[in-house]
């Protein structure tokens, strides 16, 4: 039988019950005849408060030896506490020791680096293994754990298939961001011939982890209608900030016979119904976020699920921006893509609230998308919301086979790599449309966190890849 975790027994009533319960101690108070041990296992952010009277039961040299960071296991009886702020407490009979963690230095053992109570998110970064065992990360962790099985509940109950689409490549799809390259040359030796002879390579080809898996998601929403991914995701990005990472995770909905109205509303109803769960199964944590990180998160979480998102073109977008071109230091201009500081101040300043930029130049988009009539933009929709920018991008795809190949051969792309792809424009072909949801992206607004370092658990990015 597994142990009771410290979420359940909470919620036990204090009826003197008999109780076992393992954890890590993450707190430790001695007073005169007592001593008190909060013990956390990582199932709720409150722990266990565990109380022991010292003479009575002759544990002095085992409670010595169980600091900050030590796993035991404490039997008691669940009383209510007669302490404030908390409503039971484990009136302990024994503890024992099963992992000791020092509190200072030994030979060959550093003392346990989370002593203190607060520590700052850099030093952290630097122990990504030990962090999951602090307040924050924890509360990261249980929080995008239950998002990602919304976002399965959310696609699963409105007909999606979830489709696992490969992470090795040969399609460097759309040019969405640089691509790792996977290879078994021998990289050691150096090389004699030049170029590079990719026929001797694993696969016979120049292959790399994928960028998005929108491309084989729309050869199975051209036959199931409705499909989503949701995976890893990987861009050889060297851009240093604090919304991008070499390794994300992206899930990405294709829906048949849609539109770019369909998609707005998929993605808004999607958004909205991921920003509820939070709101209704993570409250604990939401309340944590709120006062630790961001004063006033769960309202503004509340206010969003119940504004509807605006929607703008991207030429009025650009018009808003150079009424105030000034406060900018990329300078707005109807074709250039939209920087973070235009983006949030169209979020934060213009529209205050979240945002629909549709209808893009072509020239910034990618391949794929849609042609307007008017022969400059796409189809595209990006998503925006205030602190943040850009959380979502997505299209309704060019579903015309002429049209996609005079864009291909506009762009210099060599079709040759491309004909499954075109061949769903061949056989039976449909108006479809998907887009992307980061969603580290999507972590980082429900927390608060400013920098998506710290909303997954290990973080790749360039230089980065430690452990
Ligand atoms: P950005 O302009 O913010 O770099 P993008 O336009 O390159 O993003 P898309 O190709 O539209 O990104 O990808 C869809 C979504 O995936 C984005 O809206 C964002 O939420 C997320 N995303 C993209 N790149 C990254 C990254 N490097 N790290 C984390 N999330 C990302
Ligand atoms: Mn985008």
């Amino acid at each position: 039988m597994l142990f009771p975790l410290i979420k359940d027994v909470l919620s036990f009533p204090p009826d003197s019950r008999k109780l076992t319960v393992r954890g890590w101690i993450r707190t430790k108070r001695e007073l005169k005849n007592l001593v008190f041990i909060e013990l956390n296992d990582g199932s709720s952010l409150r722990g266990l408060q565990c109380a022991f009277d010292r003479d009575v039961h002759k544990l002095a040299g085992i409670l010595d030896e169980a600091g900050t960071g030590a796993s035991v296991e404490i039997e008691g009886i669940l009383v209510s506490s007669p302490a404030a702020g908390q409503e039971l407490e484990l009136a302990s009979k024994s503890i024992r020791l099963i992992g000791p963690a020092p509190s200072e230095s030994r030979p060959g053992i550093p003392a346990y680096p989370l002593q203190k109570k607060r520590h700052s998110l850099d030093f952290l970064r630097e122990i990504a293994h030990l962090r999951p065992r602090t307040n924050t990360f924890a509360a990261v962790t249980r929080l995008r754990s239950r998002l990602a099985f919304a976002i399965h509940q959310f696609f699963q109950r409105n007909g999606y298939q979830y489709i696992h689409t490969p992470i090795i490549t040969a399609n460097d799809a759309e040019g969405a961001g640089a691509m790792f390259q996977v290879t078994t040359l021998n990289l050691e030796t150096p090389r004699t011939s030049s170029p590079v002879d990719y026929s001797q390579d694993f696969f016979g080809r120049k292959t790399g982890l994928t960028v998005s898996g929108q491309l084989e998601a729309e050869t199975y929403a051209a036959a199931l209608s409705r499909v989503y991914t949701f995976g890893p995701t990987f861009r050889a990005e060297h851009s240093n900030t604090t919304r991008h990472l070499a390794e994300f995770w992206m899930v990405e909905p294709e829906t048949a016979f849609a539109d770019l109205d369909d998609n707005m509303n998929l993605a808004e109803e999607f958004l909205k119904f991921l920003i509820t769960t939070a709101l209704e199964d993570c409250g604990e944590e939401l309340a944590f976020f709120d006062t630790h990180y961001e004063k006033g998160l769960r309202e503004n979480l509340e206010t969003l699920t119940r504004s509807p998102f605006t929607r703008v073109s991207y030429t009025s977008a650009i018009a808003e921006l150079e009424k105030n071109a000034g406060a900018f230091e990329f300078k707005p201009a109807w074709g250039c893509d939209l920087q973070s500081e235009h983006e949030r101040y169209l979020t934060e300043t213009v529209f205050r609230g979240p945002l629909i930029v549709t209808d893009y130049p072509k020239e910034i988009k990618a391949f794929y998308m849609k042609l307007n009539d008017d022969g400059r933009t796409v189809r595209a929709m990006d998503v925006l919301v205030p602190r943040l920018g850009e959380i979502i991008g997505g299209s309704q795809r060019e579903e015309h086979l002429e049209k996609l190949q005079t864009r291909m051969t506009e762009l210099g792309m060599n079709t040759t790599g491309y004909q499954w792809y075109l061949d769903l424009r061949r056989y039976g072909t449909t108006p479809h449309s998907g887009f992307g949801l980061g969603f580290e992206r999507l972590i980082q607004y429900l927390t608060g966190m400013t920098n998506i370092r710290d909303v997954i658990p290990y973080p790749r990015t360039a230089g980065q890849a430690e452990y």
